[in-house]
Order: structure tokens, then sequence, then C-alpha cells
């Protein structure tokens, strides 16, 4: 189970805002391409199950996800999630051939086979996402500009096994900082679903 607090941000002046605030915890910048499937059926769509390959930095590194159905609320994000590292340049293949990401062998692949009865994969597109990483108060922070076609969203999100006390650390550090921000009431795939900003 993945559990993280997400925290969405007004706008590009608040992300600089607090991209400045944190600088002193900072670690590292991922640009991550984000890719999505589901079945032809909506096999996985339908059961509220998410396929994504991401890419680090171009070809440093991939990571296939399955996602269950996410649970958002008050800014706390619950969904079971289920990871395996993938060879990028084999990745990279999927969306012009996703039978060979159906057809991995991969404990992941199996499951996500016997759990839902997909039998062909659709790639859906993607999105862009630069993850500023910072160290605060113990926690690894992840900074996001989400990019669009249309348009950018930016957010604060922190994997934690306390969330709610987390949150209200988080809170009151934005607030004294004076950067704009509200519970994220949709994931960024769904926002990528709708093409929407919300
Ligand atoms: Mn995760
Ligand atoms: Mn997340
Ligand atoms: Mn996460």
């Amino acid at each position: 189970m993945e559990v993280e607090v997400k925290l969405r941000l007004a706008d590009a002046a608040a992300h600089a805002k607090l991209a400045a605030a944190l600088q002193p915890g900072y670690k590292t910048t991922h640009q991550q391409e984000n890719f999505f499937f589901d079945g032809t059926g909506q096999e996985l769509s339908s059961r509220r199950v998410v396929l994504r390959v991401r890419f680090y930095d171009v070809d440093k590194k991939a990571v296939i996800t399955v996602k269950g159905k996410q649970v958002l609320q008050d800014g706390i994000g619950r969904a079971p999630e289920e990871e395996e590292a993938v060879g990028p340049a084999a990745a990279r293949a999927f969306f012009t051939n996703p039978a060979q990401l159906l057809s991995l062998g991969t404990p992941l692949l199996e499951g996500l086979k016997s759990s839902t009865g997909v039998t062909e994969l659709v790639c859906l597109g993607g999105f862009n996402n630069t993850r500023q990483e910072f160290e605060w108060g113990g926690h690894l922070l992840e900074l996001d500009e989400t990019k669009f076609e249309w348009g950018t969203l930016y957010e604060l999100e922190c994997e934690t096994a306390e969330p709610e006390r987390l949150r209200g650390e988080l809170e009151e550090f934005l607030t004294q900082q004076g950067v704009a921000h509200s519970y994220s009431t949709a994931s960024k795939f769904a926002n990528f679903k709708k093409r929407t900003l919300e």
C-alpha cells in the first residue's frame, strides 16, 4: 500500500517559492516520462487499475507500476501499488508493441493478467513530470511540475506511514512560507485521462 500526502500548489509562483524554501535540503531532480496502458476492452480502467511505465532522465532507469484503486481524501492518497524495474531499451518498445509488455513474464505482469483477465494492451500516451526531491524533517519531499498539453500542475507529495501528522506539519510550513496550496482532489493520471487541471 502506498500512502502519501498530496498537496496542490496554486501556481508556478507557489512552486518556485516552495522550491526556494526547501533548498537547504535539496537532493536531486528527475525528469520523469510517464506512459499508461489499458486493456483493449478497458479491463484495467474498469477495475480502476492503472498500469504505468515511467522513464527516469530519458534512459537512466525505467519502472513498471501497477496501482489499484486510489482513495484520495483530504490531501491523503492511499492505493495498493506494486513496482518492477525494467530495462529502459526494452521498455521503449512497449509503445509500438504493447504485447511485449503484457508477455514480459514477470510476477507483476502475470499477476495483472490473472487478476484482470486482460489479453491485449493499448498505450494511452502520457505526460512528463519534473520531480525535485528534498530532505525535510526526516521526510523525502517530492515537488512536482507536471506538464500536460492543456496546462501545468504543481504538487507536493510525500510518502509516509503517518499521513495525518505529516499533512499538518506540511500545511503549517507552507502557510508560514506564504505558499498557496490546497488538498489535491485528483491524481495526475485522472487529470491526464479527463484532460483537466483539477
Ligand atoms: Mn510509489
Ligand atoms: Mn503520487
Ligand atoms: Mn509516490
